[in-house]
């Protein structure tokens, strides 16, 4: 996740690939609960990873089902067949709404009929939500069910642990206006009681009726079926059972797909964007995105799983469209307009004002900075896209802390003028797809050349390594560690039994062999180690005689070829900080910023005498400075790549800075760039 004040996204110039998108969190609880309540065993697969998910696992597993982790997206819960394994516990549940409530009704209705007691609580804030709506149609049909702090909230005793009837004769009545979870914990806790037909009648009008239909969708593939009146009369039929289905996908969120929806209808692309998670079958409301995308000339193809987008027609098709049935979504879809011929017209979406911000007025806002022309109505949003290339502008885009804005504008990164986007707060994405930035990156290829570098060239132990790495978190971009590279070649080079001695080193063919070596390297770093070949190889790499060796081999014409490309390489959206020697001179020539970090050589081999001992090594200060003035003199007099300053390198010599202030320098530098 992109914990920076704002991310800028270089212009994009194509995108393709494949997508997992995260689990929607409705469906997650629901299928857990439906799966612990079967008979059988259910493998859940792409499960969302979230606080509420985690509540509701913790609590199947105090209530004695089994939980057993296979892989990261895939769960298996053994059933208890409705019939309580555990008759007396306490669950604790968080501020997980989709978890207490349900939990409430089945509890309920198991304990009071099989003789059980079990207490819900939450965290503070649970204990303000109501939930007396559920508690109230409980106890009409005999449910047992105490207060245990302010009547008709959390905490609640269920059951008193000796068996009681419940009377399912009459219908059940539930308020539907007030939260429609009330109607789907009834609907998830009725068919383990319902040994006659049972009838839940909804008072007053029902919201969020497609959160119903994923209710009651879920309950038929878990073998109970639920004959729906309109929205006001459910019958569960007599003999209802739950049934596993062996294995069920939890689908990703429909809304989260629209903009991947969106890129695909946007980017050049030879493979397209395929989406998996959540397809054409989807029980979720907002999947008739899709039929607005196409309008617009997306080609969208599907299966029950999974979505196919490629670009058609291009400029996309303006649109005059009512969008009461996908809220969310639609907004994704005012951002495709900026790239329709002529003016989109969306109708019908007045709940914008009330959601995370204003989205009328933040949409609208955020188009004309883009260069839009946008005319905002009380319910409707008309959006002209910029007259031609020249026409599309820039600024800072703000989120409104609305995970929303963030993802929908950074598909402005498209623009066909190439400027670059500057997302404000990018963070707010955690509420619903904390790695949204990550994956769309990961899909899309920046125009070429504009992937922005900071490359911060220097001597041995200048601290070059420090700073890029707290200039790259401050920035969210990625870090490339040249050094370790080299390295890596002295490491390959001693386990293929390749001699790295000078004289060796001197020989044509042996430099060539040592070339070969680096250019076949399996190279993988991740947050903690490095990775040559599949082997953790970060301690050996980090030895000074690692690094007299990377010295040597580095003077080798075949191992710098061999890197090239691969360096190269790390140059990915939103940004790269590249440390080395010659990283602003050879590899990355074109690199908008580039500092040439000094320190005096004593204080350098001061700094590596007390990294050395920090990490358990011994270390002799002489030694270390004769050594580092040997490194320096062959690094600066190599025939190959010399460590020398690019010539529009700006110098920072480091001596007696900390090293906060050297990072607000290069940060600052960096910032100056960015604005001319
Ligand atoms: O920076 P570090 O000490 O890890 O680098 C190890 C060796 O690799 C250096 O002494 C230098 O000779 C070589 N090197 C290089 N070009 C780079 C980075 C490192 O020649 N870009």
């Amino acid at each position: 996740m992109f914990n920076t004040a704002f991310l800028d996204l270089p212009p994009l110039a194509s995108a393709g690939g494949t997508v997992q998108l995260p689990g929607s969190k409705s469906i997650s609880n629901r299928v857990l609960l439906l799966a612990a309540l079967s008979q059988g065993h259910t493998d859940i697969y792409d499960l969302l990873a979230s606080d509420d998910t985690h509540v509701m696992l913790e609590a199947l597993k105090t209530l004695g089902c089994s939980v057993e982790y296979v892989s990261t997206n895939h769960v298996r819960i053994g059933g208890m067949a409705g019939k309580l394994i555990t008759k007396e516990a306490k669950l604790f549940l968080g501020n997980a709404g989709t978890a207490i409530r349900p939990l409430c009704a089945a509890l309920t209705v198991l304990a009071t009929t099989q003789g059980a007691s079990f207490e819900l609580s939450g965290v503070a804030r649970m204990h303000e939500r109501p939930i007396g709506d559920l508690v109230n149609a409980l106890r009409a049909i005999g449910g047992v069910v105490t207060d245990l702090g302010k009547p008709g909230f959390p905490p609640l005793q269920l059951g008193d642990g000796a068996p009681h009837t419940l009377d399912l004769s009459k219908p059940i009545q539930v308020r539907g206006d007030v939260s429609s979870q009330f109607l789907t914990a009834l609907l998830m806790a009725l068919p383990l009681v319902a040994e006659q037909d049972t009838v839940i009648e909804v008072v007053g009008e029902l919201i969020s009726k497609p959160y119903i239909d994923i209710t009651v969708q879920l309950l038929a593939r878990f073998g109970v079926n639920v004959q729906r009146d309109g929205w006001q009369r459910f019958t569960i039929q007599a003999g209802a059972r739950y049934q596993s289905p062996g294995s069920i996908y939890v689908e990703a969120d429909a809304s989260s797909a629209s903009y991947f929806i969106a890129l695909g209808a946007i980017a050049p692309s030879d493979q397209g964007i395929t989406v998996q998670g959540v397809g054409l079958d989807s029980i979720q409301g907002d999947i008739r995105f899709v039929e607005a995308a196409q309008a617009m000339g997306a080609q969208v193809s599907g299966t029950a799983n999974g979505l196919h987008i490629q670009r058609g027609a291009w400029p996309l098709i303006a649109i005059d469209l009512d969008c009461n049935h996908i809220p969310d979504a639609a907004m994704t879809l005012a951002v495709m307009a900026l790239y329709a011929r002529g003016t989109t017209t969306l109708r019908n979406i007045a709940s914008w004002r009330v959601k995370e911000t204003d989205r009328l007025h933040a949409m609208s806002a955020e188009l004309r900075k883009l260069g839009a022309t946008v005319d905002e109505g009380d319910d409707y949003i008309s959006i002209t896209p910029p007259a031609s290339t020249d026409a599309w502008t820039t600024a800072p885009i703000a989120t409104y802390d609305d995970h929303r804005m963030a993802m929908c504008l950074s598909l402005a990164a498209f623009n066909p003028k190439q400027l670059s986007t500057r997302i404000n707060e990018p963070h707010c994405v955690a509420k619903t797809f904390p790695d949204y930035f990550e994956a769309m990156f990961a899909l899309s290829t920046p125009v070429a050349g504009r992937v922005p570098v900071i490359c911060i060239d220097g001597p041995t132990a200048s601290g070059k390594g420090t700073l890029s790495q707290l200039v790259a978190q401050a920035l969210g971009y990625a870090w490339l560690d040249s050094g370790a590279l080299y390295r890596l070649v002295g490491v390959a080079a001693d386990l293929a039994h390749l001699s790295t001695s000078a004289e060796a080193l001197a020989q044509p063919a042996h430099a060539q062999a040592v070339g070969t070596l680096a250019a076949a390297m399996q190279v993988r770093f991740d947050a903690h180690a490095v990775y040559l070949d599949g082997a953790d190889v970060s301690a050996a790499i980090r030895t000074e005689a690692a690094g007299m060796t990377a010295s040597r081999v580095s003077a080798l014409q075949p191992v710098r070829d061999a890197l090239t490309a691969l360096q190269q390489g790390f140059a990915k959206a939103p940004g790269l900080v590249a440390d080395g020697r010659d990283m602003g001179t050879v590899i990355f020539p074109d690199a908008p910023l580039k500092v040439f970090l000094t320190a005096s050589a004593e204080q350098r081999a001061q700094r590596r005498y007390k990294q050395l001992i920090s990490k358990g090594n011994s270390a002799n200060i002489d030694i270390l400075l004769a050594d580092l003035k040997e490194r320096d003199a062959r690094d600066m007099n190599r025939a190959h790549a010399p460590l020398k300053p690019a010539k529009d390198a700006l110098l920072l010599d480091n001596t007696g800075v900390t090293i906060e202030q050297s990072v607000l320098q290069v940060l600052a530098w960096w910032q100056g760039k960015q604005a001319s």
